[in-house]
């Protein structure tokens, strides 16, 4: 299948060579002719299967095969959980609509609101935003939702995760009701499915990779090694295996902190990026990282989420994701765009729960080395970690979660964060 044959519009095409696709993606294959036909779309696709350019083309198709007012009030509004997230996407809307006469805007917490507020002022067709700033300006009466055509909720599951339910409510009040909704989501829970009940019409359903199943191009391997000799055996394999990009996954923002420290002292140049980070950190950490000056970019659940690093070759779980889903997220780093790709996951004895809970998800028994000198300890024990005690990432249950009504082990159960609902800043 061509991108010719979707139905784009020329100056899309234009842009999509630019970019050098030659072929739409399977998520883009059916999601763009859905989303054309302005049907409501519910999607399930992870970061790294071209869901953003499977929404961004036909919104911008239709936006601009659509009636332009003189004074440009925003017609499609992308909602997504992160910064880095928004950055994205507004990066993508802003090349793939070169040949258009579209206007956007991006704006999310974190930064001065006084260019973002310049830019609305001017008009914009196109807005993409994180749901706590967004809803700082519409109540200061900078920008108005009233003629709302499209409406895209990005990584639905992650903002139900970050606690944003009530905004994604609030918000959906200040828009018309008649509205094409695109729901894009990693996992479908209960919750993202009552959300979607309540959004979306008669909604297409499209997937691109069956939900929670780990990428065929993937490698995966666990070491198996003491608590204590992770950091000597992440800086062996780095630098024995000469790897010039390495995303490592660290469970807390203290511990990605040590981390990129030891990595440091040990001549491997790293950089962590964490909630606690200013906007203008992570910004330059991820620059460094793409563009190699970074060899290792340490970084939390959330503040990776949906980092657009294309072609990763390598990703090491320093400790394992208590959320077994969390796993697939991160390891869907690589392999991306039909690249091959390795995940690394160094497990201790406390963590022995977790990765039976994993390997329950994915379906698979993940390979198991030991590499000599970095041994496990025998008399360690398999207790699993105490989520939440002295721990950064403790997450309370959020009251509105409905969470008291699920079963099932505990690595599946996704904790809310309740608290400082509104703002963007809540990140691990
Ligand atoms: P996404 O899943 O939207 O984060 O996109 C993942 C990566 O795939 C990004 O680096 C995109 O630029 C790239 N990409 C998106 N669509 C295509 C395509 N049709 N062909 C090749 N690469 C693509």
């Amino acid at each position: 299948m061509s991108f010719e044959s979707l139905g784009l519009s020329e100056a899309l095409l234009k842009a999509i060579s630019k970019k050098g696709y030659t072929t739409p993606s399977p998520i883009q294959q059916k999601a763009i002719p859905a989303v054309l036909e302005r049907k409501d779309v519910l999607a399930s696709a992870q970061t790294g299967t071209g869901k953003t350019a499977g929404f961004t083309l036909p919104m911008l198709h239709l936006l601009s095969q659509g009636q332009q007012l003189r004074h440009r009030p925003v017609r499609a509004l992308v909602l997504t959980p992160t910064r880095e997230l928004a950055a994205q996407v507004f990066a993508n809307v802003k090349e793939y609509g070169e040949f258009l006469d579209l206007r956007s805007a991006v704006i999310f917490g974190g930064v001065n609101q006084k260019p973002q507020v310049a830019q609305l002022r001017q008009g914009v067709d196109i807005l993409v935003a994180t749901p706590g700033r967004l809803i700082d300006l519409h109540s200061q009466g900078v920008l108005s939702l009233s003629k709302i055509e499209i409406l895209v909720l990005d990584e639905a599951d992650r903002m139900l995760d970050m606690g944003f339910l009530r905004d994604i409510e609030r918000i959906m009040k200040m828009m018309p009701s008649r509205r094409q909704n695109l729901m894009f989501s990693a996992t479908f829970s209960k919750e993202i499915k009552r959300l979607a009940n309540g959004i979306l019409h008669h909604p297409v359903q499209v997937e691109a990779t069956p939900e929670n199943t780990t990428v065929d191009a993937i490698s995966q391997k666990v070491y198996r090694v003491a608590k204590g000799l992770k950091t000597g055996l992440i800086i062996k394999l780095i630098s024995e295996g000469d790897w010039k990009q390495v995303l490592v996954f660290a469970r807390t923002k203290h511990g990605a902190n040590k981390l990129c420290k030891k990595m440091i002292s040990a001549g491997i140049s790293a950089a962590a990026i964490h909630g606690n980070k200013s906007q203008g950190a992570r910004t330059k950490a991820l620059a460094g990282f793409k563009s190699g000056s970074i060899r290792v970019l340490v970084a939390t659940d959330i503040a990776a989420r949906g980092l657009d690093i294309p072609l990763l070759p390598h990703v090491v779980n320093f400790e394992l994701p208590n959320i077994s889903e969390d796993y697939v997220h991160r390891i869907g780093r690589t392999g991306r765009a039909g690249a091959s790709g390795e995940a690394i996951s160094l497990v201790s004895a406390d963590e022995t729960t977790y990765l039976r809970d994993i390997e329950k998800l994915v379906g698979e028994k993940i390979p198991v080395e030991i590499v000599e000198g970095f041994e496990p300890d025998p008399n360690a024990s398999t207790e699993p970690i105490k989520q939440g005690q002295g721990r950064q990432n403790s997450r309370p249950r959020n009251s509105n979660s409905n969470n008291s009504s699920r079963s099932g082990n505990r690595n599946n159960r996704r904790p809310n964060r309740n608290n400082d609902k509104r703002s963007d800043s809540r990140r691990r």
